[in-house]
């Protein structure tokens, strides 16, 4: 589809960054290209605007780029999953493994009703640690999770395949 391709152009691939070996992919350039930007967030819309979801839930920082953009177009309400000490309110917090040490997902205790159908976006899944935490997260909420979504998945993750028994949608692989 020419509107993935423009999408996949758009986005800077930086190398070394933010350490040596690393082939950073660089949303922020796709942030400029306002019919780039605006076709990313028409997809994920008309994915799920007839799904009944009335949660889109970002991981900080970029999830809530185009976290908030696909809410207000679904008409759901939008949740950030934040890193920790961010958010204000109670929380409820999952740790979670990487590479070298542990992070922390947060959010707010109430912001999600038992049952409600929410999907998970990020910008890029890589080993999918941090998604799995949003799902626990979301799941210890009592909330339903009904996909996750990325604009970019590395390449031994394929579109449409589960992913800790949730689907994934992925739109494009890195450059
Ligand atoms: P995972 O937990 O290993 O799947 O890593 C995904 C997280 O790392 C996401 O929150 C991404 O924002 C971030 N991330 C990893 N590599 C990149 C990249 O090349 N560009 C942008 N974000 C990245």
């Amino acid at each position: 589809e020419s509107r993935i391709r423009a999408i996949s152009e758009a986005i800077r691939v930086v190398p070394h960054f933010p350490k040596q070996g690393i082939m950073f992919q660089d949303i922020t350039t796709l942030l400029l290209d306002p019919k780039a930007f605006k076709d990313t967030v028409d997809i994920f819309v008309d994915r799920y605007r007839d799904m009944n979801i009335s949660v889109v839930a970002g991981v900080e920082a970029r999830g809530f780029i185009f976290g908030s953009s696909i809410a207000l177009g679904i008409g759901a309400k939008f949740v950030p999953l934040c890193k920790p000490g961010k958010l204000p309110g109670e929380v409820i917090s999952e740790k979670y493994v990487l590479e070298y040490g542990t992070d922390c997902l947060e959010m707010h205790v109430g912001a999600v009703e038992p049952c409600e159908r929410v999907i998970i976006i990020d910008d890029l899944v890589a080993t999918g640690g941090t998604l799995s935490a949003a799902i626990r997260l979301l799941e210890r909420a009592g909330a339903e999770v009904v996909e996750c979504a990325c604009v970019i998945g590395l390449s031994d993750l394929k579109v449409g395949c589960k992913f800790n028994g949730k689907p994934l949608y992925i739109l494009l692989e890195p450059r």
